[in-house]
């Protein structure tokens, strides 16, 4: 069987009828860099940065990080490669940076951490954009945005940082490429300021790990509340499906990168809603592809219908796991 799932890996992933789904790696570790897989993929979808910072027992400096970013945007020379500013707190404590707070999923993390410490934010993104000279596949996510000022204060930090890289470039006779910008989806309140979006960012990629703890209220992480923690909730299927909707009207780019992208129920769903986009972890995407593969689009469009109706996360989980079953 994994002889039969891994077939074909070489190739884009395409469903049973040949439509387009363009799948994307989730990275942070170089490790994650498997050549077999690499050859078949559209690209990272997901440079998780705060793995370098981890693995470091003191902030990284600037050539230090622009050395490791450089190292995957090279490796995948022709592929767009989507790197997120430092997404620090909650979940992602560093080992030389206490944050002592009660409630760490809702307080001093990701974007808001790095807005409170500007140099760090203009160091990381001069370093991902020095990474970048000569090249033109590196592009920008902003992580845990819960409004357009957190928005457009990092636009104009990023915009700094830009000018003074390409300034330096210049001076070296290369060129600097403007990197893409995109913010994820993942607290609840972006969900109503979509339209805002338009023109502010290039794309937008839905974290629905983060999403789906903020809808629920539930920790991601607490084991006393696994029970509760979700992804198939009727409430997150109706926000993946809202954001897919609006994001298509607008004309504006968009993507999952949270694990519901690399589970196949989720997958065949997020499909179904419309999702051409879905970046996971490596070791997910032989199987995606395997589903697609056999899977009609219109199949999983009436999953999809079937399932955003369902009041019951248990009967979202039953109808998506029963569609496979038939299908062998
Ligand atoms: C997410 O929240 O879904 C996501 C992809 O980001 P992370 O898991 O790194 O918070
Ligand atoms: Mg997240």
């Amino acid at each position: 069987l994994t002889a039969l799932v891994e077939q074909d890996l070489d190739k884009a992933a395409v469903t049973a009828d040949q439509e387009r789904i363009f799948l994307y790696l989730n990275a942070g570790l170089s490790a994650d860099t498997n050549i077999a897989v690499n050859k078949g993929v559209d690209g990272v979808g997901l440079y998780r940065t705060e793995v370098p910072f981890l693995l470091q027992r003191s902030f990284p400096s600037e050539e230090e990080q622009a050395a490791q970013y450089r190292a995957i945007l090279t490796s995948y020379p022709d592929k767009s490669v989507v790197m997120r500013t430092l997404d620090i707190g909650g979940d992602k404590p560093l080992p030389y940076l206490t944050i002592e707070e009660d409630n760490p999923f809702l307080g001093w993390r990701g974007i808001r951490f790095t807005l409170d410490h500007p140099e760090i934010f203009l160091m990381q993104v001069r370093a991902m954009l020095k990474a970048s000279i000569g090249l033109d596949n590196m592009d920008i996510l902003l992580p845990m945005i819960s409004g357009i000022p957190e928005l457009d204060e990092s636009k104009a930090l990023i915009e700094r940082a830009f000018e003074e890289v390409s300034a330096f470039a210049e001076s070296q006779g290369q060129r600097l490429r403007r990197p893409k910008l995109g913010i994820m989806i993942e607290v609840p309140s972006i969900l109503y300021q979509l339209p805002a979006l338009k023109g502010r960012v290039d794309f937008i990629s839905v974290g629905s790990n983060d999403l789906t703890q903020y809808l629920l209220a539930v920790d991601r992480n607490n084991s006393r509340v696994a029970n509760v923690y979700d992804a198939f909730h009727p409430a997150v299927m109706q926000a993946l499906k809202h954001i897919q909707t609006v994001s298509a009207s607008l004309a504006m780019p968009v993507s999952v990168c949270g694990e519901l992208a690399g589970d196949p129920l989720g997958a065949l769903l997020l499909v179904g809603m419309g999702y051409r986009s879905l970046s996971m972890n490596t070791r997910n995407v032989a199987k995606i592809k395997y589903v697609l593969r056999h899977t009609a689009l219109s199949d999983m469009e009436v999953l999809a219908a079937q399932a955003l109706k369902a009041t019951f996360g248990q009967d979202v989980r039953q109808m998506a796991t029963a569609f496979v079953e038939q299908r062998g």
